[in-house]
């Protein structure tokens, strides 16, 4: 029970027979593909939202997809929205960062939102989509599948039962039932640092950015992390090392004194405390016959960069045109490998990005200790250095630069946006009318075409 928030119950309801023909799959993607008119069934074993704290910073490219389906401004408004981060070392401050110095993007660079807030979010518009079958309290079993068919078995409060899809999109978190079931590999590296999470709530003037401390003299040899969510709940998390004992460590008479180090005479109250360990890993293949492995299912990163939730949304923005295609008869299956391609090359690379990360904040000897002091020491006044340092690189699309759905050009691209780039958004007006270019993109392949000359093609 949060002070906060109160976790809704969804309604369980017997599941009728299913017909052949229907996908089952997950939220964004499950919106995604009602938008392109294909229908989805959603299983879930539980009746509610994530439980807990876990996510926390939703990024820029990700609220555009949101936005595309219709929930981008609303989350953003409910959000915190934030770009400055500050990077602590010691006693001071060593330099900060601004994610989006420039104008100009409907979307903001980052917003920070309880993961249950979102969850709660795309519950309720997947509720509104006649083309969303959402169902709670349903597991599955078992699965097989053919050249034509998967067969699920599920169990729900009324008893066991078959399902036949032509599809199946395994979004059951890193733990996934389905991932084993397919009898995908999942290797990868297990970190055996402890962090503890506390959410307070507490009224504090402290301006809307991040806060990371390497070393502060409230928590001395660790790390700290700060984010502000809302309902006035701010995230707190305190590196503990690799020989915490986490029971011990999650007791109120152990965490109020760490929070009371850091915060002085603030007044907060516990909202809720975890102690978690983390892995980088990842499926060996995403797509596995007739059953596509998704978000956590597919990839597990650290939190350090804010790159979990994001890429899982990624996967479903790659992945849901491709199989609305698919299933309308307007492609052949094999589009579904550069669904494989493309997301375990972003996979790859976000496990990159966040293993550094990981790195940097826990050195593993004495010698990279050493040396991640030193850079700190440096960022202090040599801009150069900045980049060196690793608090987490936080979450930004991976262009698809080798995919095979590139066409290659004889001409050569300058700037950022190369085939296989995700399209940046700025302002443009038609007819008169503000708008915002990506809600120009929205429905289908676009020819974008510049300089004189160019005629609007029909
Ligand atoms: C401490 C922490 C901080 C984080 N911070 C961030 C952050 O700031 N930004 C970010 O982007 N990411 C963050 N993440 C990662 C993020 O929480 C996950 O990446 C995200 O929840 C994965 O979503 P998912 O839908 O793939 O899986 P999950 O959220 O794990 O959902 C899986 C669902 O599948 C259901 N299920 C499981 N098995 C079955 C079955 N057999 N049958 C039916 N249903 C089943 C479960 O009930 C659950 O609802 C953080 C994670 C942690 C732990």
């Amino acid at each position: 029970m949060l002070k906060t928030y109160t976790y809704p119950e969804f309604a369980y309801r017997p599941s009728p027979e299913q017909q052949a023909g229907q996908t089952v799959c997950h939220l964004s993607l499950a919106l995604d593909c009602a938008t392109r008119g294909v229908r989805t069934v959603v299983l879930d074993d539980n009746n509610t939202v994530s439980i807990g704290s876990r996510a926390v910073c939703y990024a820029k490219r990700t609220l555009e997809i949101w936005d595309r389906l219709g929930l981008g401004e609303s989350l953003a408004e409910r959000g915190i929205q934030w770009q400055v981060g500050k990077v602590f070392f010691g006693e001071t401050q060593a330099y900060q960062f601004n994610l989006l110095p420039e104008a100009h993007h409907k979307m903001p660079a980052m917003i920070n939102l309880q993961q249950y807030h979102l969850e709660e979010a795309l519950v309720r518009a997947c509720e509104q989509h006649p083309l969303v079958d959402l169902r709670w309290k349903n597991k599955l079993t078992a699965l097989s599948q053919d050249d034509d068919r998967v067969q699920l078995s599920l169990e729900n409060p009324d008893g066991c039962f078959e399902l036949q899809a032509h599809w199946v999109v395994a979004a059951d978190g890193a733990n996934s039932d389905t991932r084993r079931m397919v009898g995908a590999h999942f290797g990868g590296q297990v970190f055996q640092d402890r962090f503890l999470i506390a959410d307070v709530v507490m009224k504090a003037d402290f301006p809307t950015e991040r806060w990371f401390w390497f070393d502060p003299p409230f928590h001395r040899n660790q790390s700290v992390l700060l984010h502000k969510q809302c309902d006035s709940v701010w995230r707190i998390d305190f590196q503990l090392g690799r020989d915490a004992d986490p029971e011990e460590e999650k007791k109120p008479e152990k965490v109020i004194p760490r929070i009371q180090a850091m915060l002085g005479d603030v007044p907060f109250e516990l909202e809720w405390v975890s102690v978690y360990q983390f892995a980088c890993r990842r499926a060996d293949r995403f797509r596995h016959g007739r059953v596509l492995l998704i978000g956590d299912a597919a990839h597990q990163v650290s939190p350090f960069g804010a790159r979990g939730a994001n890429s899982g949304v990624q996967d479903a923005d790659n992945l849901a045109w491709k199989l609305a295609m698919v299933v309308q008869g307007l492609a052949p299956a094999q589009l579904l490998n550069s669904y494989d391609d493309e997301r375990a090359f972003a996979a790859d690379d976000n496990l990159r990005n966040s293993t550094r990360s990981t790195d940097f904040i826990s050195p593993k000897s004495r010698a990279s200790l050493r040396l991640r002091n030193a850079v700190l020491e440096l960022a202090r006044s040599e801009p150069f250095a900045r980049p060196l340092v690793n608090s987490g690189r936080l979450s930004t699309p991976t262009p698809y630069s080798a995919s095979a759905l590139n066409t290659s050009d004889a001409d050569e691209f300058a700037g950022s946006m190369q085939p296989g780039a995700p399209c940046a958004d700025a302002p443009v007006e038609v007819n008169q009318q503000s708008r915002w270019l990506l809600e120009l993109l929205r429905g289908g392949f676009v020819l974008l075409s510049f300089g004189p000359g160019a005629e609007p093609l029909h």
